[in-house]
């Protein structure tokens, strides 16, 4: 007799043992699904051990084994529970990180559809007898071709006929139907033009060699810091290829937001010849196609997978290459349990399945950057952008300046209104840049001072135009916009700042006879508004590009030549030690949209801080002078990548609970702490309240991750929270708000 342990779904992660009955002995493995008892009832499990014998009194058997094939690698096991013990969560929650709900819950089939054949060659005098005797099965004999199957559905309307003739031709024993699965798929009709390779200049000849050298060998991951346009792109496309050529697989992790059609596109037309091996994963596909997308994965007729984050926990086989472009990108950190980041776990799966890791980006994480000093990871520079192409001039403008006689600034400065007309004028594109959506963001009452809050979180309400209403944009509370104040009753009630929607308006007087586009949430609430306004943009319907990050990342477009940037300040003054970070990549990503052909770019970056370091340094296209100094500031205050940070946060709709809460827990951590940690106070969050709860924080610095959440586990086990207090712990966290 042999056992499994088994770790139950929805069960917080305790390993059960059960035996294996002697029949299925040979299909239940390590990563099988299996389903047993619990008590009364039934539940579905996954195996994570096998075992020779259990002491478990009275020990109960599986019930059934799910699936022909284990559906978790031995290795994809290990990083979920690396997953659990870093990120300090139930083994079960990283399990479920790993497989797709819809893999996990097994409820969901392959799609199956009727398909009707010849069961032989027909004799012309049968069919000559049919022809006379029954026309319409003559037709549906005539429509089939001898050894090709037809789905149903199509033949009977090939062939104008109904489904009793089909009928009697099987009674007959003239043809056979039968089902058959259909892959769902996600890009069917489209047609993806086979597009061959470039020749490599000298700096991606250098850059490659190293990288193939990692995939014959693999070593330590690679840090490729490439200018925007530089042709890292075309790197990871030709070391697929590469890896393709040994007969293994590979990961291309690209962030959520640049999974652009434009993206899938190219990966598609490079390798159109295989298009059925390129499998992609993101948010929008159906269930039934990421059943299929991941079965497709599963029984290795993908060997590329090019997909968001989770898409580091794509099941191939014979991993050669995972790729992590723009690995500095925030969206490869999962925002709820496991909390854990993409990039980080694409280093580590690399190490466990023994292939390479390429991260690449035009602006390193502070995190990576420092891996590749200290020399865990190798770095690799491309410091020229494709054939000669200059990085585009930035002019920052003080928009101090442009303030006149007391009136508040223009949002669009004189000389970014000159260059657009120029642009216009020679029929080249402009991008606008602004990370705000909405129309304005406050309304304020100058007689009282009121600001239109929102009921449930601390921040103030935007007002949409469109819709002429106020929304939160974190809960999605919306009110009806007054047009006096509601607390004294005043006229006169006044919008300030600016969103996407105002800028549209604005920038529509003063180009009345140019193609504006806006995009941003709210535009692009369609499946297909997208893909629309990046193709009406492409082929120069469009004049000026408007928009939030939704424009800023991946984006290609020869013909433009000018990318002004709104408000460069807007995300510089966050309480978060990487807003700095943060505004120089988003200033040079941004930037990097320009100049992409034939013609030099030219960036407006308007500002009301212009001498910030992260202004200039993203000004002068110097990464390097930026990762120095904010190393140092980050090396004094201990921040990562100089300590490890954990974030605990306590939310409760009652005030006092939550802050006590977070007091005890606060105390009980002091008395256990270990060495080389440093606790900070409880203290209400930056953003105090969202969604109706209060938010409390508290931030621990360590040198050893996991020792501490070792004791964060132990404690927050021992300890018991009123009902309505949820404790979150974020283990390198992203969002300090
Ligand atoms: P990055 O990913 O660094 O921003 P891309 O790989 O997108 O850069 O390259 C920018 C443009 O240059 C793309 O249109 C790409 O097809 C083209 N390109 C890349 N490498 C070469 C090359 N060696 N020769 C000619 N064109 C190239
Ligand atoms: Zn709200």
């Amino acid at each position: 007799m042999k056992f499994a342990r088994v770790i139950v779904d929805q069960s917080g992660g305790v390993a059960l043992d059960y035996a294996i009955p002697p029949e299925w002995e040979a299909r239940v493995q390590t990563g099988s699904r299996v389903s047993v008892p619990v008590r009364q009832r039934q539940a579905l499990a996954t195996v994570i051990e096998l075992l020779d014998e259990s002491n478990v009194p009275g020990i109960r058997p599986i019930l059934k084994v799910v699936g022909e094939r284990p559906i978790l690698s031995p290795n994809l096991l290990r990083l979920a529970r690396w997953m659990a013990d870093y990120y300090c969560c139930p083994v079960e929650t990283a399990m479920r990180a790993v497989l797709p709900q819809v893999i996990r819950k097994g409820n969901v089939g392959f799609k199956q559809r009727l398909v009707a054949r010849l069961v032989q060659a027909i004799d012309p005098a049968v069919l000559a007898e049919l022809e006379r005797r029954a026309p319409k099965q003559a037709a549906l004999v005539d429509t089939l071709r001898d050894g090709e199957t037809m789905p149903v559905a199509a033949l009977l309307k090939n062939a104008g006929a109904d489904r009793a003739a089909l009928q009697s031709l099987v009674r007959k024993g003239l043809v056979a139907t039968e089902n058959e699965t259909v892959t769902r798929d996600p890009h069917e009709g489209e047609t993806f033009v086979l597009a061959a390779p470039h020749e490599l200049n000298p700096e991606q000849v250098d850059v490659f060699g190293h990288v193939c050298a990692a995939v014959d060998q693999p070593e330590k991951p690679l840090l490729l810091h490439g200018v925007t346009g530089s042709g890292k792109t075309e790197i990871y496309l030709q070391a697929i290829q590469r890896v393709l050529d040994r007969g293994q697989s590979a990961i291309m992790l690209v962030p959520e937001i640049a999974l652009t059609p434009q993206t899938v596109e190219r990966f598609k037309s490079r390798f159109a010849a295989m298009q059925q091996s390129v499998a992609v994963l993101h948010s929008h596909l159906s269930e039934g196609e990421r059943h299929d997308e991941w079965h497709k994965i599963n029984n290795g007729a993908a060997r590329i997978v090019i997909g968001a984050r989770s898409a580091v926990f794509a099941p191939l086989e014979n991993l050669g290459l995972i790729v992590v472009d723009e690995e500095h990108e925030n969206s490869y950190k999962q925002e709820e349990a496991p909390r854990y980041h993409a990039r980080d776990l694409a280093v580590l799966r690399g190490s466990l399945e023994k292939c390479a890791v390429l991260l690449g980006s035009a602006t390193p994480s502070l995190e990576s950057f420092h891996n590749a000093a200290i020399g865990k990871y190798k770095l690799l520079r491309m410091a020229l952008r494709v054939d000669d192409r200059k990085m585009p001039f930035i002019r920052i403008i003080d928009m101090r300046l442009e303030a006149h006689g007391g009136e508040a600034p223009s949002i669009i400065s004189e000389k970014l209104r000159a260059a657009i007309d120029v642009r216009l004028a020679r029929k080249e594109q402009s991008i606008l840049f602004l990370n705000r959506r909405g129309f304005s963001t406050s309304l304020s009452c100058p007689a009282c001072g009121y600001v239109s809050e929102c009921p449930n979180c601390s921040i103030s309400l935007t007002f949409h135009r469109a819709e002429n209403r106020l929304i939160c944009h974190l809960c999605g509370h919306t009110a009806v916009a007054p047009n006096k104040c509601p607390e004294c009753k005043a006229p006169g009630i006044k919008f300030a700042g600016f969103g996407t929607e105002r800028v549209e308006e604005i920038v529509g007087k003063l180009f009345p006879k140019a193609v504006i586009r806006r995009m941003d949430a709210d535009t692009m609430t369609r499946k297909e508004a997208y893909r629309e306004t990046l193709t009406a943009f492409r082929t120069g319907k469009i004049d000026i590009l408007l928009g939030t990050q939704m424009i800023a990342k991946g984006l290609h477009f020869p013909n433009v030549t000018l990318v002004g940037i709104v408000n460069a300040d807007m995300g510089l003054h966050m309480p978060d030690f990487r807003a700095g970070e943060r505004t120089f990549q988003l200033l040079t990503q941004v930037a990097g949209r320009a100049g992409r052909g034939d013609v030099e770019g030219e960036v407006f970056v308007q500002s009301f801080t212009p001498h910030h370091p992260a202004i200039q340094f993203a000004r002068h296209h110097d990464y390097d002078g930026f990762a120095e100094q904010e190393i140092e500031w980050r090396k004094q205050w201990e921040y990562p990548p100089f300590s490890k940070m954990v974030l605990v946060t306590v939310r409760c709709a009652h005030q006092e609970r939550g802050k006590f809460s977070l007091e005890t827990l606060h105390r009980r951590l002091k008395e256990h702490l270990p060495a080389n940690t440093t606790l900070g106070e409880p203290a209400p969050a930056p953003l105090e309240k969202s969604h109706g709860n209060y938010r409390f924080h508290l931030i621990l610095k360590t040198r050893t991750v996991q020792k501490l959440t070792r004791v964060l586990n132990e404690v927050l086990e021992k300890l018991t929270f009123p009902e309505d207090v949820t404790v979150t712990v974020d283990v390198d966290p992203y969002q300090l708000l």
